[in-house]
């Protein structure tokens, strides 16, 4: 089994993050947990690329709808539509049209438990119910009722990708082999070695 320090995780720093100065916020924050960030580009994302990236996963379109319901619901209000594909048609239009607004930066970070621990640094998807202390609950106010109200996608600042099995499609989707760097940094030996040698002079 391959050693949990490899796993690796495609984080996309959204129109949103760059527009408001947070690309060194954002950035420090993966690489104080010790995350080693092994590729990264700055581009404007076509809508192409966009819809790849979210139907990479063919159950995305069932899921998402079926979440969106649910969250209608939760709040005691009736969905726009009860069809997950339909719902989840609009929100894709709307992410389309945010991702493409601007330059995104993607980067590959890697790290034991990667794509969990940057989900967690990251916070849950609306803003307005993140936790304090992740990115999104601390920098940003927006929400499900007001994307919805002005009939858009939820802006989130950040991507992460949601498992292992999700960072393994995207992270091709995004970027070329030759555009990962393989190297180390000193701080892996306390994170990772198994014997804490090389610290005392002997
Ligand atoms: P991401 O995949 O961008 O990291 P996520 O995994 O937290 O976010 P998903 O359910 O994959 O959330 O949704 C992808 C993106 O679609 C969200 O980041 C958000 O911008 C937008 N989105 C999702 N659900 C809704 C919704 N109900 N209303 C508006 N926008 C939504
Ligand atoms: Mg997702």
């Amino acid at each position: 089994m391959e050693h949990p320090s490899q796993e690796r995780t495609l984080v996309i720093i959204k129109p949103d993050g760059i527009q408001r100065a947070l690309i060194g916020e954002i950035i420090r924050r993966y690489e104080r947990l010790g995350l080693k960030l092994v590729a990264l580009k700055l581009m404007v994302p076509t809508e192409e690329q966009v819809e790849g990236h979210y139907t990479l996963d063919p159950n995305w379109r069932r899921v998402t709808g079926e979440k969106t319901i649910k969250g209608y619901r939760d709040r005691g209000l009736t969905p726009p539509s009860e069809d997950p594909l339909e719902i989840t048609a609009k929100i894709l239009k709307g992410l389309k049209k945010y991702l493409t607004a601007g330059p995104v930066i993607a980067m590959i970070w890697q790290g034991a438990h990667a794509v969990e621990l940057v989900r967690k640094i990251t916070g849950g998807t609306e803003p307005r119910g993140a936790a304090v202390g992740t990115i999104r609950g601390d920098f940003v106010p927006d929400s499900y009722v007001m994307s919805d109200q002005d009939d858009r996608a939820v802006r989130n600042l950040i991507h992460g990708s949601g498992s292992v099995e999700e960072a393994e499609m995207e992270i091709p989707h995004w970027f070329k082999p030759e555009e990962l760097t393989d190297y180390k940094v000193t701080h892996e030996d306390i994170l990772y070695s198994k014997e804490l040698k090389g610290i005392l002079d002997e």
